[in-house]
Formats: C-alpha cells, structure tokens, sequence
C-alpha cells in the first residue's frame, strides 16, 4: 500500500474546528463553535460579486491582486494608519489570512530559527513553523485579561528568533494588545534584529473603548513587519477566502514567489466585490460593530445569568466561558458532554489552542456570538437546562 502521510505531517492531528463541527453536523445541535457567522455578507458586497460574474472577471487575476482591490486596501492603510503602501509592490492577496501567513511563514524561515507566539495560539502558525523547519517558542498569556508578562517575552528572544507572530485582537481570547504591550514588542524586535508577522482578522471587531493597533504603525516597524488581514471576518464572508497582505517590497516579492506554486491567482469576481465593499467601508464597517457589540452583549449577559464566569471580550466574536462553577472536568470532555448530552450546544475547547507540552488553562470554552439572536437565544435556553451550578 502506498504510504500517503508524509513522516512531516504526521504530527498533526484534524483541526479542533473539523473534529468539533463534525460532531455538531451529526448531533444537530446549536453551533457556537467554529467562528463563522452564520448571517451573510452585505447585499453590496453580494450584488458586486454577482455584478463581476456577469460582467466577464472570470478569469486569473494577476498574481498580486486584482488592482481595483490592492488599490482601495492602500487607501484604507493611508487613512488609519497614515502608512503609504504600494499597492502594486508591497499588498498582496492571498487565499485568506491563512495563506498568508503560510506565505509569510515559508518566506523567511530557515532550518532552525525560531518563532515566537502568544499562547493560546492560532492553530495554523506552529505546524507552518514546523514545516518550513523551524520551530516555535510560546509565550503564555495568562487570565485575567490574558496579557504577557514581559520578561517571560524578553526570555523567549534570542540570537535564533526570526520573528515573532503577533494575533490582535486575539483568538481565543478576545483581548486587544495595548499601546503598551505592542511597544513592548517593538523594543525586543528592533534589539533582535527580528520580523514581526501580523495577523489582524478581527481589526474592525472593538468594541467598548478599545482600540486596534497595527504594530508596523510602530516607529522602526513598517520595515520589519508582514501585516496580514481577511475580508472574513470584515465582510461576514468567511467562505469567499479573501485575505491580503501589506509588507515591504522584497517580503512580498518572497511570499509571492511561494503564492505561484501554491494558487498563484485568486477567485478573480471576488476581489472586485470586496473593492467595491470596501470602498463602502464607512458605512459598512460601523454597522457590523454595532451589530456585535449587542451579540456580545447578550451572549456573555445570558452565559454569566447562568452560572459561567466570562469577561465581554473587547475584541473578535468570540467570548471565553470558564466553566470550573459547573464541573472540574478537562475542557475537550466537558465540551463534548454539553454537545452529546440533552445541552446539545457545540463549543470549542480552549486546549486546542495551546501546543504540546504547555500546561493550558483547561477550563475554558470558547463561544462564538457571530450568530443570529435566535440561535444565541437557543443555545442559551439549551444551557439553562444545567441548572444553577
Ligand atoms: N487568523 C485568525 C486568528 C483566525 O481566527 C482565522 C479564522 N478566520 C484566520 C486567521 C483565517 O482567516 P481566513 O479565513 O482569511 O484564512
Ligand atoms: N477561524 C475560525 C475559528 O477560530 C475557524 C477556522 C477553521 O475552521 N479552520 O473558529
């Protein structure tokens, strides 16, 4: 028989995101666990889509991008960042953030360098890290509130670091990296000598007083910084896999060079409708805030009225549940007891975020509020039945 699984890949185990949506696709059950929302895109995002197909953008686009979006994703930068970036030289779309990263990854890594990453950690970037040869180095974030403790990040760099990959605001958790902590970040790069990867897929999802901060803004940042980011979950169309990317020249010419064996073009009528939906982005943009502003709210007042210990996340659409009040059970099992039992609600366990080896905060789950009201009404009503803890 021919041996498919390459010694490489056979480390790593199917997604928590696949393990737990399968389980919920048999059961039926309220999903409110993969992070997808479950409402749809903006009518003008989906009229410009259908507007492209019809009008013939039905073939490749260029290996860059299609220049209707590089070029209104430069005047977005301009405007919140004040960063001037070359839309045909320094932005790039990939196939989601995920490509991009993969991209960014693969661009720089050599045998042996290391990579720093907040843990909990976004379960692509290690096995990225792995592949290309390289090998990751965690950093904790601790409850509550989920920051670093700045000397365990100073410990974590080293002469081997080449980057450090930085999520805000930031999934699992939903915290939002300060001012302070990301010039935190700035020092320990520039006295390294280190890159800084970027992802930032929840930059429009603040809420309260916070506020997103991108770190190639940062003083001496711009040039050592890959800043990665997704139409997913700007424009509620996660399925649509438009990602991009703003870098230097050469750093894009790098994750390109990968981009050409791996897609080299992406879906063509879909780049022109998320030009035309950012182009609508001071109107588009506010809404969807607000929109989950009031989720977020009602799902962390429904889960707390019931007996979880949650703090409103100030970014994402996702809320962190300890569930300790309730049972002392490790997270995967409680998890899947509340999908399989009479609860049937689908969560994700917080270990699938943490690499081996690290001892995690097992009594977590995470609960995703990007959802109609009626199916965050149900899945609270459904955990009412554990009674008070
Ligand atoms: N990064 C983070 C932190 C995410 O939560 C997700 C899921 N949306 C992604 C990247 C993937 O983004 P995309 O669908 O654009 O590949
Ligand atoms: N980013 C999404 C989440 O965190 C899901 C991504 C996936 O299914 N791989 O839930």
């Amino acid at each position: 028989m021919p041996q498919w699984m390459s010694q490489r890949l056979r480390p790593y185990q199917a997604s928590i995101f696949d393990t737990i949506g399968q389980l919920a696709r048999a059961k039926k059950c309220v999903n409110l666990g993969q992070g997808f929302p479950d409402f749809d895109a903006p009518e003008t995002a989906k009229e410009a889509a259908c507007r492209a197909i019809r009008d013939g953008h039905n073939q490749y686009a260029p290996l860059g991008g299609v220049p209707k979006l590089t070029q209104v994703l430069h005047e977005k930068r301009l405007e919140e960042t004040g960063l001037d970036y070359d839309p045909h030289a320094e932005i790039s779309v990939f196939c989601g953030a995920t490509e991009a990263m993969y991209a960014a990854i693969t661009a720089i890594c050599e045998p042996g360098d290391e990579f720093v990453v907040f843990a909990p950690v976004y379960d692509t970037y290690i096995p990225c890290v792995e592949l290309c040869g390289g090998r990751a180095v965690p950093v904790p974030l601790e409850p509550p509130g989920w920051r670093f403790d700045p000397e365990r990040l100073r410990a974590a760099f080293s002469q081997k670091t080449k980057a450090i990959i930085v999520n805000t605001p930031h999934n699992p958790t939903g915290a939002v990296f300060d001012r302070e902590e990301l010039a935190c970040i700035r020092d320990l790069c520039v006295e390294f000598d280190a890159v800084a990867l970027t992802d930032e897929v929840y930059e429009h999802l603040v809420f309260d007083d916070a506020e997103h901060l991108s770190l190639a803004a940062f003083e001496g940042m711009r040039e050592r910084t890959v800043t990665i980011s997704s139409t997913a979950k700007t424009f509620s169309a996660t399925g649509w896999k438009i990602g991009y990317a703003f870098s230097p020249p050469e750093a894009a010419q790098a994750m390109r060079r990968l981009h050409q064996f791996i897609a080299f073009a992406i879906a063509t009528p879909f780049q022109h409708a998320m030009a035309e939906a950012f182009s609508q982005r001071a109107v588009l943009l506010p809404e969807l805030n607000r929109l989950l502003a009031r989720k977020r709210d009602r799902l962390c007042r429904g889960l707390a009225e019931i007996g979880f210990k949650v703090d409103p996340p100030r970014g994402t659409f996702f809320a962190l549940a300890d569930f300790s009040p309730f049972s002392d059970q490790k997270d995967m099992d409680y998890a899947v007891e509340l999908l399989q039992s009479d609860v049937s609600v689908a969560t994700i366990p917080i270990s699938g975020f943490y690499p081996p080896g690290l001892e995690p905060a097992t009594n977590y789950i995470r609960f995703c509020f990007a959802k109609q009201d009626r199916a965050l009404d149900e899945g609270l009503a459904q955990l009412r039945l554990l009674g008070r803890p």
